[in-house]
Protein backbone atom coordinates (compact mmCIF):
# COMPACT_ATOMS: atom_id res chain seq x y z
CA UNK A 1 0.00 0.00 0.00
CA UNK A 2 1.70 3.34 -0.84
CA UNK A 3 1.54 5.54 2.04
CA UNK A 4 2.30 9.63 1.77
CA UNK A 5 3.28 9.79 5.86
CA UNK A 6 3.39 8.48 8.94
CA UNK A 7 3.43 11.23 11.83
CA UNK A 8 3.16 12.07 15.31
CA UNK A 9 0.76 14.64 16.33
CA UNK A 10 -2.09 15.81 17.70
CA UNK A 11 -5.81 15.18 16.43
CA UNK A 12 -7.31 18.98 15.58
CA UNK A 13 -10.92 17.44 14.59
CA UNK A 14 -13.63 16.09 15.87
CA UNK A 15 -14.53 14.55 19.31
CA UNK A 16 -10.47 13.40 20.13
CA UNK A 17 -9.69 16.63 19.49
CA UNK A 18 -6.22 17.31 21.73
CA UNK A 19 -5.70 13.60 21.63
CA UNK A 20 -2.24 13.10 20.61
CA UNK A 21 -1.76 10.20 17.75
CA UNK A 22 0.15 8.31 14.93
CA UNK A 23 -1.37 9.89 11.69
CA UNK A 24 -0.68 7.20 8.98
CA UNK A 25 -1.72 8.65 5.79
CA UNK A 26 -2.88 6.24 2.33
CA UNK A 27 -1.88 7.90 -0.45
CA UNK A 28 -5.02 7.61 -3.48
CA UNK A 29 -8.56 8.56 -3.34
CA UNK A 30 -11.76 8.10 -5.20
CA UNK A 31 -12.56 11.56 -5.00
CA UNK A 32 -11.00 15.02 -6.29
CA UNK A 33 -12.18 17.70 -3.46
CA UNK A 34 -11.19 21.42 -5.22
CA UNK A 35 -10.62 22.17 -1.76
CA UNK A 36 -8.70 19.37 -0.69
CA UNK A 37 -5.79 19.69 2.03
CA UNK A 38 -3.48 16.61 1.19
CA UNK A 39 -3.01 16.80 -2.55
CA UNK A 40 -0.04 14.35 -2.07
CA UNK A 41 -2.46 11.90 -1.01
CA UNK A 42 -5.33 12.86 -3.73
CA UNK A 43 -4.32 14.89 -7.06
CA UNK A 44 -0.85 13.97 -7.00
CA UNK A 45 -0.62 10.83 -4.48
CA UNK A 46 3.08 10.42 -3.64
CA UNK A 47 4.68 8.04 -1.22
CA UNK A 48 6.24 4.81 -0.79
CA UNK A 49 4.91 1.49 -0.95
CA UNK A 50 5.11 -0.03 2.56
CA UNK A 51 3.94 -3.53 3.57
CA UNK A 52 1.42 -4.05 6.10
CA UNK A 53 4.57 -5.29 8.65
CA UNK A 54 6.73 -2.50 8.06
CA UNK A 55 3.42 -0.01 9.04
CA UNK A 56 2.96 -1.70 12.37
CA UNK A 57 6.47 -1.38 12.38
CA UNK A 58 6.34 2.25 12.10
CA UNK A 59 3.57 2.43 14.27
CA UNK A 60 5.01 1.02 17.40
CA UNK A 61 8.10 3.34 16.90
CA UNK A 62 6.11 6.32 17.37
CA UNK A 63 4.26 4.57 20.16
CA UNK A 64 1.01 6.92 20.86
CA UNK A 65 -2.02 5.02 22.26
CA UNK A 66 -4.06 6.33 19.79
CA UNK A 67 -3.90 5.45 15.82
CA UNK A 68 -5.94 7.83 12.81
CA UNK A 69 -5.93 5.89 9.56
CA UNK A 70 -6.48 8.75 6.95
CA UNK A 71 -5.70 9.42 2.86
CA UNK A 72 -6.37 10.19 0.93
CA UNK A 73 -9.09 7.57 1.03
CA UNK A 74 -7.91 4.71 3.30
CA UNK A 75 -10.83 2.68 2.74
CA UNK A 76 -9.79 1.99 -1.10
CA UNK A 77 -7.35 -0.24 0.04
CA UNK A 78 -8.00 -3.74 1.36
CA UNK A 79 -4.61 -4.10 3.53
CA UNK A 80 -6.33 -1.65 5.73
CA UNK A 81 -7.64 -5.05 7.28
CA UNK A 82 -4.54 -7.25 8.77
CA UNK A 83 -3.59 -3.38 9.12
CA UNK A 84 -6.78 -2.82 11.51
CA UNK A 85 -6.48 -6.60 13.23
CA UNK A 86 -2.65 -5.91 13.54
CA UNK A 87 -3.41 -2.25 15.60
CA UNK A 88 -5.74 -3.20 17.60
CA UNK A 89 -3.62 -6.49 18.16
CA UNK A 90 -1.56 -4.05 19.82
CA UNK A 91 -3.71 -2.34 21.95
CA UNK A 92 -3.95 0.65 20.29
CA UNK A 93 -7.29 3.08 19.44
CA UNK A 94 -8.17 3.29 15.98
CA UNK A 95 -9.69 6.11 14.21
CA UNK A 96 -10.64 5.75 10.18
CA UNK A 97 -11.01 9.21 8.56
CA UNK A 98 -12.84 8.06 5.53
CA UNK A 99 -15.31 10.25 3.04
CA UNK A 100 -18.13 7.54 2.85
CA UNK A 101 -17.98 5.95 -0.37
CA UNK A 102 -16.16 2.59 0.05
CA UNK A 103 -17.02 -0.10 2.72
CA UNK A 104 -14.13 -2.80 4.33
CA UNK A 105 -15.35 -5.23 7.25
CA UNK A 106 -12.20 -3.86 9.37
CA UNK A 107 -11.78 -3.50 12.87
CA UNK A 108 -12.20 0.41 14.32
CA UNK A 109 -13.03 2.24 17.22
CA UNK A 110 -14.08 5.30 15.65
CA UNK A 111 -15.01 5.81 11.91
CA UNK A 112 -14.82 9.22 11.06
CA UNK A 113 -16.96 10.26 8.02
CA UNK A 114 -16.76 13.40 6.02
CA UNK A 115 -19.22 13.25 3.31
CA UNK A 116 -18.65 15.64 -0.15
CA UNK A 117 -21.19 17.57 -0.57
CA UNK A 118 -21.79 19.68 -3.98
CA UNK A 119 -19.65 22.47 -3.04
CA UNK A 120 -16.67 19.63 -3.21
CA UNK A 121 -16.84 19.23 -6.65
CA UNK A 122 -13.77 20.21 -8.79
CA UNK A 123 -14.43 22.74 -11.69
CA UNK A 124 -15.96 21.18 -14.77
CA UNK A 125 -14.05 23.13 -16.92
CA UNK A 126 -10.64 22.34 -15.78
CA UNK A 127 -11.16 18.84 -14.93
CA UNK A 128 -14.55 17.35 -16.67
CA UNK A 129 -13.21 13.55 -16.01
CA UNK A 130 -12.66 13.45 -12.69
CA UNK A 131 -16.03 16.59 -12.24
CA UNK A 132 -18.41 13.67 -13.42
CA UNK A 133 -16.62 11.29 -11.18
CA UNK A 134 -16.61 13.08 -8.40
CA UNK A 135 -20.23 12.96 -8.52
CA UNK A 136 -21.51 10.18 -9.76
CA UNK A 137 -19.07 8.79 -6.28
CA UNK A 138 -19.61 11.35 -3.60
CA UNK A 139 -22.36 10.16 -2.04
CA UNK A 140 -23.14 6.32 -0.91
CA UNK A 141 -26.22 5.99 0.94
CA UNK A 142 -25.71 2.08 1.43
CA UNK A 143 -21.83 2.34 2.84
CA UNK A 144 -22.97 5.26 5.22
CA UNK A 145 -25.88 2.70 6.67
CA UNK A 146 -23.53 -0.14 6.89
CA UNK A 147 -20.51 1.95 8.73
CA UNK A 148 -22.80 4.21 10.79
CA UNK A 149 -23.99 0.44 11.82
CA UNK A 150 -20.99 -0.95 12.68
CA UNK A 151 -18.92 1.08 14.06
CA UNK A 152 -19.19 4.29 16.45
CA UNK A 153 -18.91 7.30 13.84
CA UNK A 154 -18.66 11.24 13.62
CA UNK A 155 -19.35 12.95 10.77
CA UNK A 156 -17.65 16.01 9.78
CA UNK A 157 -18.97 19.00 7.20
CA UNK A 158 -16.60 20.89 5.80
CA UNK A 159 -18.61 24.03 5.12
CA UNK A 160 -18.42 27.59 3.30
CA UNK A 161 -21.54 28.79 2.75
CA UNK A 162 -24.83 28.78 4.35
CA UNK A 163 -25.96 26.79 1.13
CA UNK A 164 -23.73 24.73 2.13
CA UNK A 165 -24.87 23.95 5.98
CA UNK A 166 -28.45 23.75 4.83
CA UNK A 167 -27.29 20.98 2.14
CA UNK A 168 -25.89 19.03 5.11
CA UNK A 169 -29.42 19.16 7.62
CA UNK A 170 -31.01 17.91 4.31
CA UNK A 171 -28.42 14.78 3.77
CA UNK A 172 -29.13 14.04 7.68
CA UNK A 173 -32.52 13.72 7.22
CA UNK A 174 -32.07 11.18 4.83
CA UNK A 175 -30.05 9.07 7.71
CA UNK A 176 -32.63 9.64 10.53
CA UNK A 177 -30.40 7.09 12.46
CA UNK A 178 -27.36 9.30 12.77
CA UNK A 179 -26.72 10.70 16.40
CA UNK A 180 -27.01 14.42 15.69
CA UNK A 181 -24.17 14.82 19.06
CA UNK A 182 -22.15 13.39 16.79
CA UNK A 183 -21.94 15.75 13.92
CA UNK A 184 -19.20 18.69 13.83
CA UNK A 185 -19.45 21.06 11.23
CA UNK A 186 -16.41 22.39 10.19
CA UNK A 187 -15.46 25.66 7.93
CA UNK A 188 -13.50 25.44 4.93
CA UNK A 189 -10.34 27.15 4.79
CA UNK A 190 -6.11 26.92 4.95
CA UNK A 191 -6.00 30.26 6.74
CA UNK A 192 -7.16 30.82 11.01
CA UNK A 193 -8.78 33.93 9.24
CA UNK A 194 -11.09 31.92 6.75
CA UNK A 195 -11.94 29.62 9.56
CA UNK A 196 -12.60 32.60 11.77
CA UNK A 197 -14.86 34.21 9.20
CA UNK A 198 -17.43 31.29 8.53
CA UNK A 199 -17.13 30.41 12.33
CA UNK A 200 -18.58 33.80 13.03
CA UNK A 201 -22.06 32.70 11.57
CA UNK A 202 -21.79 28.89 11.68
CA UNK A 203 -20.97 28.54 15.27
CA UNK A 204 -24.30 29.97 16.79
CA UNK A 205 -25.75 28.17 13.84
CA UNK A 206 -24.83 24.78 14.75
CA UNK A 207 -26.20 25.69 18.66
CA UNK A 208 -29.39 26.47 16.85
CA UNK A 209 -29.38 22.92 14.93
CA UNK A 210 -28.10 20.87 18.01
CA UNK A 211 -24.50 20.13 16.18
CA UNK A 212 -21.52 20.33 17.18
CA UNK A 213 -19.19 23.41 16.03
CA UNK A 214 -15.73 22.00 14.51
CA UNK A 215 -12.95 24.48 14.58
CA UNK A 216 -10.07 22.48 13.01
CA UNK A 217 -7.71 23.73 15.88
CA UNK A 218 -4.56 22.07 13.85
CA UNK A 219 -4.82 24.87 11.46
CA UNK A 220 -4.49 26.99 14.40
CA UNK A 221 -1.92 25.06 16.12
CA UNK A 222 0.34 24.61 12.76
CA UNK A 223 -1.37 26.15 10.16
CA UNK A 224 -2.05 24.33 6.74
CA UNK A 225 1.63 22.67 7.22
CA UNK A 226 2.03 19.22 5.69
CA UNK A 227 2.51 16.26 8.60
CA UNK A 228 0.85 18.17 11.35
S1 LIG B 1 -12.12 12.89 -0.25
FE1 LIG B 1 -10.61 13.79 1.15
S2 LIG B 1 -8.60 13.13 0.37
FE2 LIG B 1 -10.11 12.74 -1.27
S3 LIG B 1 -9.98 14.60 -2.54
FE3 LIG B 1 -11.66 14.91 -1.05
S4 LIG B 1 -10.68 16.00 0.67
FE4 LIG B 1 -9.02 15.10 -0.57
Amino acid sequence: MRIAEIYRSVQGEGALTGVTSTFVRASGCNLRCWFCDTPHASWRPEGEDLSVAEILGRIALLDCSHVVLTGGEPMLFAEMIPLCEGIHAAGRHITIETAGTLYLPLACDLMSISPKMSNSAPAMDDYPRWHRRHEQTRTAPDVIRRLTEEHAYQFKFVIDRPADAEEALRYLERFPQIDRTSVFMMPQGAEQCELETTGKWLQPWCDQHQLQFGPRRQIEWYGAVRGT
